[in-house]
């Protein structure tokens, strides 16, 4: 059974998506962090409008929840035109994308969440399309069949991919800027949740969006699920106003350490720990013991595992490290106690 987390970078419901919608910031001037990015984006977009011309074919990737959507829609603001959205999965036949694609005007921004995971008869009918703004279009099929030539009017495709790597290479050589999203640090993150807390009214005391950012795993996202849990608790609970007492209960209420992990987390390294004697184990072998989704593990899970410090990959599977193992208050093996184990079982 997949477990519902609040801290589970994956979008969630429409209420979520409205949610995010209304906290997304609207321009390049308003997007806290990822500076790189900002940069190179704000200089690409300012000669793009000065030559009149669209923008080129931007591919985001990185660990869900970090700004992949919000700045396909920063994009189309930016420069004015419109926005369409879809997703890999969503478009299955050419069709799906011939009705995207010929209603889609002059400058306008196609966004494509999931990028990875277009179909390969999709993503070929797309080549031309972002090549030369043209598709060959099939109709009929068996002898009947003729194939049609559509031009269509400049765009920019927009893709968003959490794994950059499954990306076909002929799909990623036809983007023309790639930019890697980074987890924020809790400065930024603070930041975001300033402007969150702004724009939803809410009391604050010093230092307590501090306590939610060092728990929000380095993602806006689930920055801003937090401050939501956190807000229903005070309202509930207390007075309404954010207090770092507030805040420490409302977490501990969602089972929410003090690095920020949940009790998926703490399953993923505890399995590793005791049921694999610290690893290695491969992802199907964790993602069967914990009865999850392979893909949630390797998207959402292990990115910031990895990034901690608590978990490593070797060419063999996933190891904990000895921070690991600390966290979850477990004695560290030795290799020696590995080896007497070993010798034990046999
Ligand atoms: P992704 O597409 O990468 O999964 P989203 O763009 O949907 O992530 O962002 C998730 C949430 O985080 C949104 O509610 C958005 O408002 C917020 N967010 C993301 N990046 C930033 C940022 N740089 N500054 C402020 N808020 C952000």
């Amino acid at each position: 059974m997949a477990i519902d987390r609040v801290i589970s970078g994956n979008k969630r419901n429409e209420a979520e998506e409205s949610f995010a919608l209304s906290m997304r910031p609207q321009s390049i001037s308003e997007l806290i962090g990822q500076e790189n990015v900002r940069e190179k984006l704000s200089i690409a977009i300012t000669a793009a409008k000065q030559r009149g011309e669209p923008l080129e074919h931007i591919l985001f990737y990185g660990p869900p929840g970090l700004g992949k959507t919000t700045l396909a829609h920063i994009v189309a603001n930016e420069m004015g035109t419109n926005l369409r959205c879809s997703s890999g999965p969503a478009l299955v036949k050419q069709g799906d994308v011939m009705g995207l694609l010929t209603n889609i005007g002059e400058g306008d921004v196609l966004f494509i969440d999931e990028v990875h995971r277009l179909s390969t008869a999709v993503e070929e009918f797309i080549y031309p399309a972002m090549e030369d703004f043209k598709v060959d279009f099939t109709v009929d099929s068996g002898m009947h069949a003729k194939t049609i030539n559509f031009p269509l009017k400049r765009f920019t495709l927009v893709g968003a991919t959490t794994r950059a790597g499954l990306l076909s290479a002929p799909l990623r050589s036809r983007f023309g800027m790639l930019y890697h999203l980074e987890y924020y640090n809790e400065k930024q993150l603070t930041q975001i949740l300033q402007r969150s807390a702004g724009l939803l009214d809410l009391k604050c005391d010093d230092g307590t969006l501090e306590l939610i950012a060092a728990r929000s795993r380095g993602t806006p996202r689930i920055a801003n699920r937090l401050l939501k849990r956190v807000r229903d608790y005070a309202q509930v609970k207390g007075s309404g106003g954010l207090s770092g007492e507030i805040v420490d209960n409302a977490l501990k209420m969602e089972r929410i350490d003090i690095l920020g992990l949940d009790e998926l987390d703490r399953s993923f390294l505890r399995s590793l720990a005791e049921v694999y004697d610290g690893g290695p184990a491969g992802i199907e072998a964790l993602a069967a013991t914990l009865g999850e989704e392979k893909d949630t593990l390797e998207d959402v899970v292990e990115p910031y595992l990895l990034q901690i410090g608590f978990v490593r990959r070797t060419k063999r599977g996933r190891e904990i490290t000895q921070a690991g193992s600390k966290h979850l208050g477990l004695k560290v093996k030795t290799l020696k106690d590995r080896t007497d184990r070993s010798l034990f079982d046999k």
